[in-house]
Parts: C-alpha cells; sequence; structure tokens
C-alpha cells in the first residue's frame, strides 16, 4: 500500500499553455478552489493515459470490453445503490433472475432450495462461503458437546490469494497441499493427507490462477464420499470456479463439476472474467438454504421493509448486475458457447505457434481454459526479462514463480479473452518470437522474477 505523502507540496503544472486553469494545483492536498468540470477531466483523462491498455492486458481475466449498449445501461444505473431494495425493487428482481440462472447453470439440484447472491468479486462470495461453512461446522460441534477451537480448510497450493486471506482474517487453520515440480493441481490423495474432525470445508479449482489447470473435483468428491460416511463427518466441498464457471458449462456441458457432484455445498464463480461483465462482481450460491445458517443472515428495516442481508459490503453498486443480466439476455446460451469456442481456439493457436520455440515448454495450452501458460527449460530462457522485453512494445504478459514445492519453476501467462483476436494473437507471437531471439543474441539478463501476479 502507497504511504501517505502527507508533507509533498508537489503540484499539478498549468497544461495546455494555461487553456484551462492558470494555478498550480496541489496533487497531495485538497485543493482550496475548484476548478471547471472540462478541466478536471482532461488533467485526469491525460495522466490515465500513462496506465497499461487494457486491450493488452494478457495478465488479467477481468472483462475489458463490453458492447455500447451494456455501456449505456451501467451509466443508466451508476446512481442506483444495490442495497437499497425497498427503493429499487425491480433491480432486485433482475439480481434474482440473475442469480437463478447461474444456479441452474450450475445444475443446482431443484429438489433443495439453492440460494445464492451477487456479491463485489469472487473473494466475497469465496468469504461469504466459507464464513457459512464455518459457522455450521461450529454450530455441528456444539451440538455434538464438542468443542469449536482451532477449525481448518484444506485447499491447494495452486489457490488464489484470497483463500489465504480469507483464513488470515477469519481465523481459521489453512492447510495447503503443496505443489510438486510434476503436478500443479490437487486431488484426492493430497486432501486425504489433511482432512480432519476440524476440517469446515475443502476446496477445490475449476481454472487455477497458476497455470489454469482443473483440481480432480470428481476424484476429491468421492473421497469426502467415503471418509464423511466412515466418520460420521460432514466435510462439505467448495468449488472455487471463478476464472472456469462460465467457460467449462459452454465448451464441454457434460464434465461434472459443479452441484452434479454430491458433496459441493457450495460454487463462487467471478462474473466479471468469463460472464463478460465489467469489474466488479461476482456470485455465490449455495446448494441448499440450509448451508447458510441463519444467524448469519442481516435483517436491516431502516430502508424500509423487511430485507435478509448476506453480504460483507453494505452500499455497491447495481450496474454490474444489470449488465450480467444484459448479457444473459443478449447472448443466450449460443453466445456464450460460440464466445468460449472462440477464445479457446485463440489460446490454442497462440500456444502452437509460440509452444516450437526451442527452450520453453508448455503447461497449457489452452484447450480446456482459455489460458497459455509457458516455463521455461533448464537452458536458461528468462521468462522475467522476456515479459520486460513484451512490455516495451505495450503487451502485458506476467512471469511469475509458482508455489511451493515448485518455486524453481517460472511461468509465463497469458489470457485470452474475447476482446483478444485472431490477428492480435498472431501479432502477440511474431513479437514473442522477437523478443527470445533478441535474448538468445544478447544473452540472458539477470532478474529476479516477481511472486506477485494479477488476476
Ligand atoms: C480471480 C480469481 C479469484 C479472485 O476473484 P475476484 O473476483 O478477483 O475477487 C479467486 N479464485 C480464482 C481461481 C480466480 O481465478
Amino acid at each position: 500500500m502507497r504511504r501517505l505523502d502527507v508533507n509533498s507540496e508537489d503540484t499539478h503544472a498549468p497544461a495546455y499553455a494555461g487553456r484551462w486553469f492558470t494555478h498550480d494545483v496541489p496533487k497531495y492536498r485538497l485543493p482550496s478552489e475548484g476548478m471547471s468540470a472540462d478541466a478536471a477531466y482532461q488533467l485526469i483523462h491525460d495522466e490515465l493515459n500513462l496506465d497499461g491498455n487494457p486491450a493488452l492486458n494478457l495478465a488479467s481475466f477481468v472483462t475489458s470490453w463490453m458492447e455500447p449498449q451494456a455501456d449505456a445501461l451501467a451509466a443508466e444505473t451508476l446512481d442506483k445503490n444495490m442495497i437499497d431494495e425497498d427503493e429499487y425493487p425491480q433491480t432486485e428482481v433482475i439480481h434474482q433472475r440473475v442469480v437463478s440462472m447461474i444456479g441452474r447453470l450450475f445444475h443446482a439440484p431443484a429438489g433443495e432450495h439453492p440460494t445464492g447472491t451477487a456479491t463485489i468479486g469472487s473473494s466475497e462470495a469465496i468469504m461469504l462461503a466459507m464464513l457459512a461453512h464455518k459457522r455450521a461446522w461450529q454450530h455441528r460441534r456444539r451440538e455434538a458437546g464438542l468443542d469449536t477451537e482451532r477449525p481448518n480448510l484444506v485447499i491447494g497450493a495452486d489457490v488464489h490469494t484470497c483463500w489465504e486471506k480469507f483464513a488470515n482474517f477469519f481465523e481459521v487453520q489453512a492447510r495447503i497441499a503443496p505443489m510438486e515440480e510434476d503436478r500443479f493441481t490437487i486431488g484426492a490423495a493430497e486432501v486425504e493427507a489433511l482432512i480432519d474432525e476440524r476440517t469446515i470445508a475443502v476446496a477445490g479449482v475449476l481454472g487455477t490462477t497458476f497455470t489454469g489447470q482443473m483440481d480432480d473435483l470428481k476424484g476429491i468428491d468421492e473421497l469426502l464420499a467415503t471418509v464423511n460416511e466412515r466418520e460420521g463427518w460432514q466435510i462439505p466441498l467448495h468449488i472455487d470456479a471463478a476464472s472456469g464457471g462460465f467457460v467449462v458449462p459452454f465448451s464441454e456441458p457434460e464434465l461434472e463439476w459443479d452441484f452434479r457432484l454430491p458433496r459441493v455445498r457450495s460454487i463462487n464463480v467471478s462474473n466479471h472474467k468469463f460472464g463478460l461483465v465489467y469489474p466488479g462482481m461476482g456470485t455465490v450460491i449455495f446448494r441448499d438454504r440450509s448451508d447458510l445458517p441463519d444467524d448469519l443472515i442481516f435483517h436491516i428495516n431502516y430502508l424500509g421493509g423487511d430485507m435478509p442481508n448476506y453480504s460483507l459490503n453494505f452500499s455497491r453498486p447495481s450496474n454490474s448486475v444489470v449488465l450480467q443480466y444484459f448479457n444473459f439476455l443478449r447472448l443466450g446460451r449460443a453466445g456464450y458457447e460460440r464466445i468460449v469456442a472462440t477464445v479457446l481456439e485463440n489460446a490454442q493457436a497462440l500456444a502452437a505457434s509460440i509452444s516450437g520455440i526451442e527452450g520453453l515448454s508448455l503447461l497449457n495450452d489452452g484447450s480446456r481454459f482459455p489460458i497459455v501458460a509457458l516455463r521455461s527449460d533448464d537452458d536458461g530462457l528468462n521468462l522475467t526479462a522476456l515479459s520486460h522485453t513484451l512490455r516495451e512494445r505495450g503487451w502485458i504478459v506476467p512471469a511469475y514463480t509458482l508455489p511451493a514445492n515448485a518455486q524453481r519453476i517460472t511461468v509465463l501467462r497469458m489470457v485470452i479473452r474475447e476482446s483478444f483476436s485472431r490477428d492480435m494473437v498472431d501479432l502477440l507471437a511474431h513479437d514473442v518470437h522477437a523478443a527470445v531471439k533478441a535474448q538468445r543474441s544478447g544473452g540472458p539478463r539477470r532478474e529476479r522474477p516477481r511472486t506477485r501476479i494479477h488476476c
């Protein structure tokens, strides 16, 4: 986090030869006078040109383009607060329709009472799901006359940082199954070694942050069936489908990763990834209303009416929910299928054209998730330096080291989104080839890889 620069008297000097304003404007102190809206717009607009170009950002899964009609709806709904259900009842109706469509896409069982809510992203969705599982575990323990100390959560080292955040903030021990140099996901064996009577939940990932792969969700589900039965436990399985939840249902509808697996009690998805809406929106869905303990629901009446609420935030924008509804109506299943097929094709084309480069091997060829991940063989291509060279052309392609025990491996990862055309794929592949050639002729640069990645 940036430190506050409390002493700085740095100012914006007038630009455009004084056309907009002629006085210095403080950067770190509230200016004593304002300026015209045109001037403020121009000043900020110009400064933001220093940001990377979202269209060239292959580091992020997050949507950077929507249709103009979506932009219009977003602008029209900017002024509505999602929490004011009594004031904006139709927005709440749309919210419910969106959650219902997602629940049904994930095969929420009709015989139960699936329930869910939109969130600000998958991080909030995961916090809410895990809080529910922690509280449900505490209730079960108390009813059985047992203590509720030292709850734990079993995850793989392939999870997103928000999982460690949950464990840290909500005081649950994170039991993390490490990666190995030839395994970047987890399965039943890794989970079995870590679960016990204090496990509030096991989480599996559909589309991991690091390599874009899938944990053995079916295997973990079967393991939990056996262990729960044998020990009399009720350990639930949560699926983190942040990136894969809007891919697999359209590309491999027969793949069972969701509520079709009986131990899956909750799922999160990031709508701002392949749900194709701008940041920030995620969704959490519980298999049944009973997975969400009543004592976590707050009833608020000061906005009018009685509104049950389960969220971390209170106020939040409503436009992302409206945008998700727009995409659902606009695209339908067929539209999502077309888009997913195209991004997968483009990812595979990119993988094919750079996989031939000597010294690089593919960790992910884009066939299941639209992600191309490469590692450097031991001959010393420096992927961090390669990432910097690509940045000079404007491409944002992160290089990072994998978590333990695969920390010796550096990975270059590219996420292919809808807005990334085949032509862009060819241009990027060309520049990767050129950057490799330049590195080979100049000798490897010695730079330490960064461990932080953006998703
Ligand atoms: C992106 C991502 C997250 C975090 O999601 P946000 O919507 O950015 O909060 C969590 N898990 C996985 C697997 C992700 O890809």
